[in-house]
Formats: structure tokens, C-alpha cells, sequence
């Protein structure tokens, strides 16, 4: 039964409240023992919600390590929660987790440029404010390739000119900036409904449309399906010289019609 859609999503919906309750994921055992179904079925299941881009396997395909915004192994984000601590997964995730949670969290990492200790203040319904930029190196259309890389490269600095020191040291190409408050609106929004049943993951349209409507647009942003890329400077399809222009949303995105006014349908 496990295999069917409608039983997928409630074994999805399990793994996702299970982290967001306690921190970790269920063993295959205890999400078989839920559904009171065979070892077999579960990580059949497991295997489709993989397959999707759902969550995470270990390289065994059988162990729960990501489910997105969370993560079951260190990548660099601790977010801490009245009573529940977290790995997040990076700088995109550990902000989305404080409005799936509903609560207030402490959202800690090291700036890559400096080694400094960053925390922030994250809170589920009002934009950070820090004056931190976060960076992304992985384009969209890229970041399931290697999504743990992709994962582990999505950081917050002190400045942009720590970016700028951590991609002259580490030579990887350029990707984007963000501010706090932009980064604050795509996490958000982004993982909105994740914990319902009725969830699924945006389309390429309606991600690019997403995307656009924080005005996040260019080459990085861009989701169609790229050829894989060559290796070395120029992976990922990006040039060394693209601009790295700090995204800043609109100001009127925060106001108070903005924040309540319906939205378009998002998954
Ligand atoms: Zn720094």
C-alpha cells in the first residue's frame, strides 16, 4: 500500500513532523511499525520520496539523512528552537524552519571567509534584520546533482567582502548574494505547506514564477534543465565574471497588506 501517492505523502508528512518534533528523523523499523506495513514496503516508499526529491537516503537508500528544511547530519547550521534543536540543512533551510515550526529560533554557523561565530534571531512571521549576506554557489538547475554539496555551500558571511575573500581562497565561480530579508522571504515562502498532506514541490514554472516574484532572475536562478556542465572554473555553466549582485527585495513585500494579502497558489 505504501507505494500508492496518497500513502506516500503520509509517510512523507511522518518523516518531516518526526524531525520537526524531535530533531531527527524515524528509522525505516518505526515508520514501518506506523503504517503497519513490511520492512520492504517502507523503504520502497522511502526510495520514491528519494527518487522525488522529498528527502534525502543515505548511500545505502535507507536511512532518512535530509528531508528538507531539515537535515540529520551537521552541515555546518545549528538552529535552536524553544525546546528542539536542529541541524539545518544551510542558510535557505535553517530560515525556513523557524515558520514551519512556528516559534522563534537561534540560527547559528561560522562565516566561511573569517571562521567567525554568526547567530541570528529568526522569526517565523518578521524578516531578519542582521547585516549578514548569505551566498549561494550551486545555480537552481544544478543543486540535485550533489544536493548535499549544494546544501553545504549555501552560507551566511559577515559581509560581502568575506565572500569575496572565502571565493578567491576556495576558487569556486561566483553565485549569488542575498540579504537577510530576501533570504528571510525565499525561505519562508519557499517551504510553506511543507508540513501538510496536501504539499508538493512547485513545478519548473511555478518555481521560476516563485523565484521572480522576489525578483530573483538571471542565470542562477533559472531552473530549466541544463547540460551538465564542465568541471573545473566554469562548472555549474556560470563564468567567473558574472556579476554577484546583492539581491534586496522590494521594501513594499514587508508591509503589513503585503504580508496578509492572498498569494499565489503555492505548494
Ligand atoms: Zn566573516
Amino acid at each position: 500500500m505504501a507505494t500508492r501517492m496518497d500513502d506516500l505523502a503520509d509517510v512523507r508528512v511522518f518523516v518531516y513532523r518526526r524531525f520537526a518534533e524531535t530533531g531527527d528523523p524515524p528509522a525505516p523499523e518505526e515508520v514501518a511499525a506506523q503504517f503497519g506495513i513490511g520492512l520492504d514496503e517502507t523503504l520502497a516508499a522511502l526510495r520514491l520520496l528519494h527518487d522525488s526529491n522529498l528527502l534525502v537516503l543515505d548511500a545505502e537508500r535507507r536511512g532518512v539523512i535530509m528531508a528538507h528544511p531539515w537535515s540529520a547530519v551537521p552541515l555546518g547550521f545549528v538552529v535552536a528552537g524553544e525546546k528542539v534543536k536542529w541541524w539545518g540543512g544551510c542558510a535557505w533551510d535553517s530560515f525556513a524552519i523557524p515558520a514551519l515550526v512556528g516559534q522563534k529560533c537561534l540560527v547559528a554557523t561560522h562565516c566561511p571567509g573569517c571562521g567567525r561565530a554568526l547567530a541570528v534571531d529568526v522569526c517565523p512571521d518578521e524578516p531578519t534584520t542582521a547585516e549578514l549576506v548569505a551566498h549561494f554557489l550551486v545555480p537552481v538547475a544544478r543543486m540535485w546533482d550533489d544536493v548535499r554539496f549544494a546544501c553545504s555551500h549555501q552560507s551566511l558571511f559577515c559581509s560581502e567582502e568575506h565572500v569575496g575573500r572565502w571565493l578567491r581562497e576556495t576558487r569556486y565561480p561566483r553565485g549569488v548574494l542575498l540579504d537577510m530579508h530576501t533570504l528571510w522571504l525565499l525561505a519562508t515562502r519557499w517551504y510553506e505547506g511543507r508540513l501538510t498532506r496536501e504539499y508538493r514541490r512547485r513545478t519548473p514554472d511555478e518555481a521560476r514564477a516563485f523565484f521572480r516574484e522576489l525578483g530573483l532572475v538571471g542565470p542562477f536562478w533559472d531552473n530549466a534543465p541544463a547540460p551538465p556542465g564542465p568541471s573545473g572554473g566554469e562548472r555549474w555553466g556560470l563564468p567567473r565574471t558574472e556579476p554577484a549582485l546583492l539581491a534586496r527585495s522590494d521594501p513594499s513585500l514587508l508591509s503589513p497588506e503585503a504580508r496578509t494579502a492572498p498569494r499565489p497558489a503555492s505548494p
